[in-house]
Order: structure tokens, then C-alpha cells, then sequence
């Protein structure tokens, strides 16, 4: 993907470059932008609104107030608000934040005028209050306006008790960023796992943003943990799922990693490793969603030996 194409998807849908952080076809997004939110239900009073290749918005509803659960890219806050007043007749009282990424955050200046109370991990807060960069996809991205910050944050693990079900809020540090949360909700037995998980493909783990591969490896087992066997897993991008696949990405993940650290201790350097294609087997599998299998070199060489440089010149979006 070269600067050049970025350039173009920035001209093409100008102010929406964040989106391109999790969706591999423009065109693909500009019509999807255009379309209808799918609804989801995943149990009891929980939903998922889909929106792919675009991250996953999930809706918590009942008598004390709707909670959502990431909320997209700015334009879509309006159908957003549509497909919540769909399952429930109360304002969206509370929004959750899984990380600072803008397919998970871009609505959040909308939802903030409108009176939503903004919760996130206070890494999230120190990222959208000031400007950011994806090394990926090498352009920054601009300080998020004071209404669309989190207004309550946490710094390891919190409660809410809403609606009937107690959901327990977990920071997994340094995962696919520095700020990733994962919801579990006792009653209904379900997981939101941001993009802490992703179902589908190789995970884009941001590594300016303080992600790790190791990170991510102990945050599924975290996952895997909290999970038991009837848990629906909503994952930041892709279809529900549960504890087997979380186990599945987990093995790949670890397998990945084992492949780099073996070439580094061979004394390979990137563009080495990359023409040996390590990850070859694993394309299939792995390797049909945004992330291909060099690209997923790259990150896991980047995370495993810090070797990497903010680029010059980066588009600021917005
Ligand atoms: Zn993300």
C-alpha cells in the first residue's frame, strides 16, 4: 500500500483517513458508508450493529439507559442513533470506548454534545487529546475537540453495574494499543473484546500506539480465561465467535511470533525475513482481511525488536 494510494483514499473521502486503520477497499468503504447498519443480536438485551469491513458497535439496552460500545467513524453517528432507537426508547446514556482508534472513536465529539457519558482507559483520553500517527498507514491523525473526550477513565479495571447485569471492565496492557479494554458481561455471558481480538484475519497491532505482539498473545489468554464455554465473543472487527476461536488466534499469534524471533536470533533483518515469506502456510488461514502475511512480519518484527522510525511528511487527517 504506498503513499500515493493513501493520498488518493484521502481526497476520496476527505476526514475520514482513520478509517482506512481497518478496511482494505475504499470503495468498498465509501459504499458501506452509504449503506444500512446490520443489526445482530447477540443475547438478551446485548446487539451488535455491523458495519464491516468497519469496526463493530455493540448496544447494551434496558430501563436504566442504552450504552454502546465504540461508535465508528463521525458520519455514521446518525444511523448509529437510528438502529439504537430500534431497541430501545432511551437516550444512549453511557459510551464505551475499547481504544482510541478512529473506526472505534469517531463518532465521540457527537455522542458527547448529545449528553453520552464517555468512558475509556485514561490512555485513551491521553491519545485523543492530543495528535497521532499510524505508522501502518503513515498518516496522523488530529487532537479530538474537549466534547468527544472521555469524561470518567480507569486505570486496571472497574464495574458497571446497569440494566440488570454487572459488566466488568478489563484493561489488557499493551495489546493491539496502549489502552485496550475488554468487556464481560456476568449475566448474559458475553465478551467485547475491541481489538484486543480480532476474528477473521491477522491482527493489526498497533505498535506506535504501544501495542505489542506479546501484549496481544497475553490478552487473548486473558480472553481465554474470562471466557467459559458458552460465551459469545463480539470482537472489534468480524463475526461473533467464541472461546474455541479465541483459542485458534491465540496458537496463531504465538506461532507467528516464534517464526520472527527464530529468523531475528538467525541474524536476519526485515527485508530478509520478508523474502523468505514465513508466514507463507499461514496465508490461507490468516491472511485475507487487511492484514497480509508480510505486512504481519513487519509488525511482529517491529514489536519484537523496537526496530522501526516515525515516518516524515505524514497526511493529517482532519
Ligand atoms: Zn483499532
Amino acid at each position: 500500500m504506498g503513499s500515493a494510494r493513501i493520498t488518493f483514499v484521502y481526497s476520496l473521502i476527505t476526514g475520514l483517513a482513520m478509517q482506512w486503520l481497518c478496511f482494505g477497499d475504499a470503495q468498498a468503504q465509501a459504499r458501506r458508508m452509504e449503506g444500512e447498519i446490520e443489526t445482530v443480536h447477540v443475547r438478551d438485551n446485548i446487539h451488535m450493529l455491523v458495519m464491516e469491513p468497519a469496526g463493530n458497535v455493540a448496544v447494551f439496552t434496558g430501563e436504566d439507559g442504552a450504552a454502546i460500545f465504540d461508535d465508528q467513524f463521525r458520519p455514521m453517528t446518525e444511523r448509529i442513533i437510528t438502529a439504537v432507537a430500534e431497541l430501545s426508547d432511551e437516550s444512549i446514556r453511557y459510551l464505551f470506548n475499547t481504544h482510541w482508534h478512529g473506526d472505534h472513536t469517531g463518532g465521540n465529539r457527537n455522542f458527547g454534545k448529545l449528553g453520552s457519558v464517555i468512558v475509556a482507559h485514561e490512555n485513551v483520553h491521553k491519545r485523543l487529546s492530543e495528535e497521532q500517527f499510524h505508522l501502518v498507514f503513515r498518516a496522523r491523525s488530529a487532537p479530538t475537540p474537549p466534547e468527544g473526550l472521555p469524561v470518567i477513565t480507569f486505570s486496571e479495571s472497574m464495574t458497571f453495574y446497569l440494566n440488570g447485569d454487572a459488566i466488568d471492565v478489563l484493561h489488557v496492557p499493551d495489546a493491539h494499543t496502549d489502552g485496550d479494554s475488554v468487556f464481560y458481561f456476568r449475566e448474559a455471558d458475553v465478551l467485547l473484546t475491541g481489538d484486543a481480538f480480532i476474528n477473521g484475519g491477522y491482527p493489526l497491532i498497533d505498535i506506535a500506539s504501544g501495542g505489542t505482539v506479546a501484549g496481544q498473545i497475553e490478552a487473548t489468554n486473558r480472553m481465554i480465561e474470562m471466557a467459559g464455554p458458552d460465551t459469545i465473543v463480539v470482537s472489534g472487527h468480524g463475526p461473533l465467535s467464541g472461546r474455541d476461536r479465541l483459542i485458534e488466534v491465540r496458537d496463531m499469534l504465538v506461532e507467528c511470533r516464534k517464526r520472527i524471533r527464530a529468523l531475528i536470533d538467525e541474524g536476519l533483518t526485515l527485508k530478509e525475513m520478508k523474502a523468505r515469506r514465513p508466514f507463507a502456510d499461514l496465508e490461507e488461514r490468516w491472511g485475507q482481511r487487511l492484514i497480509k502475511g508480510n505486512l504481519f512480519v513487519t509488525i511482529v518484527y517491529q514489536s519484537e525488536t523496537g526496530d522501526w522510525v516515525k515516518p516524515e511528511n505524514m497526511p493529517l487527517a482532519e
